[in-house]
């Protein structure tokens, strides 16, 4: 997509907000929300100039902690508001925000349908492998038989393979990070932003209050950046293998880019040849004339 540039760059203070972070000590919520501030102001796009909206969850209480628009909506539905806020105006990127265990259950369907259709936008999932907020409860992510509070046994249901989902999908962009990492999360995050379609960011974190079999340690040692070791993000099923291969070390970076394929508005027969966008078209409107056939 391409993005409206300002003339006099933005700094990072400018995305500095007097409400401070509430996350527990070690939480890669911090990661997340450094690497993307460092993005915007590295793609020299102001507070103003980016529309951020969270899900709910621990992550979604950083909604508040970064100056610009934002929106914080109902659990697992942070898609759908995103997606009709890009729809309304392509020109503005919209970045979505979502938890593990929101993205995979409540809003699996918003999931699904985002990837195929290929709206403009950019998702980033807290990937921490658990329902932080609610104190540690087992989401669809968290590995099966694994001892959670609210499955003290371990849960039953067998643990859903994310990115051999997403692959599934035939997506046109999907990365993963470490929030760790943040300078390669950064990076990814620019170019994510910049992606034309539904871009897709899976970012591993660590959750030390909850998650203790996923922690930052184990991820600091077993992840790597696969786009150094010569991943060309071109080919779907190299990228599809290498995301779902984990079981000695996991793959960061840009696992799969296309650029070829159209975003969902560019593919509205409707819209063809327009030169506004429906937020341009917004006007004041007597329905009067409208309303005498209804009665
Ligand atoms: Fe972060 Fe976990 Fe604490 Fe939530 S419970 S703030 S995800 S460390």
């Amino acid at each position: 997509m391409s993005i409206p540039l300002s003339t006099s760059g933005p700094k990072m203070q400018d995305y500095a907000s007097p409400v401070p972070c509430t996350w527990c000590d070690g939480c890669g919520d911090y990661g997340i929300w450094g690497a993307t501030q460092r993005a915007l102001v590295g793609l020299g796009l102001h507070p103003w100039q980016v529309l951020m909206c969270y899900d709910v969850g621990c992550h979604g209480n950083g909604a508040d902690k970064m100056s610009g628009y934002r929106f914080h909506g109902l659990h697992g539905r942070v898609i759908p508001l995103s997606a009709g806020a890009a729809l309304a105006n392509p020109r503005v990127p919209v970045i979505a925000f979502g938890g593990d265990g929101a993205s995979f259950s409540e809003g699996v369907g918003h999931l699904v349908h985002a990837v195929r259709s290929n709206y403009q936008m950019t998702f980033v999932l807290h990937n921490n492998a658990n329902y932080g907020l609610t104190t540690g409860q087992a989401s669809a992510l968290t590995a099966q038989g694994q001892k959670m509070n609210s499955s003290p046994n371990g849960i039953p249901e067998e643990t859903l393979n994310s990115m051999d989902f997403v692959f599934s999908l035939q997506p046109t962009f999907v990365a993963r990070a470490f929030s760790g990492n943040i300078p390669q999360l950064t990076e990814i995050l620019k170019v994510a932003i910049k992606h034309r379609g539904f871009a897709f960011v899976d970012v591993l974190q660590a959750c030390p209050t909850y998650n203790k079999f996923a922690t930052h340690e184990m991820l600091l040692e077993r992840c790597y950046d696969a786009n150094k070791e010569g991943h060309d993000p071109a080919d779907l099923a190299k990228a599809r293998a290498l995301a779902t291969d984990t079981s000695a070390r996991i793959a960061t970076g840009i696992l799969y880019q296309n650029e070829e394929r159209p975003a969902f508005h560019e593919r509205l027969v409707a819209r063809q040849g327009m030169t506004t966008v429906p937020v341009d078209e917004v006007g004041i409107v007597d329905m009067s004339e409208y309303m005498k056939e209804l009665v």
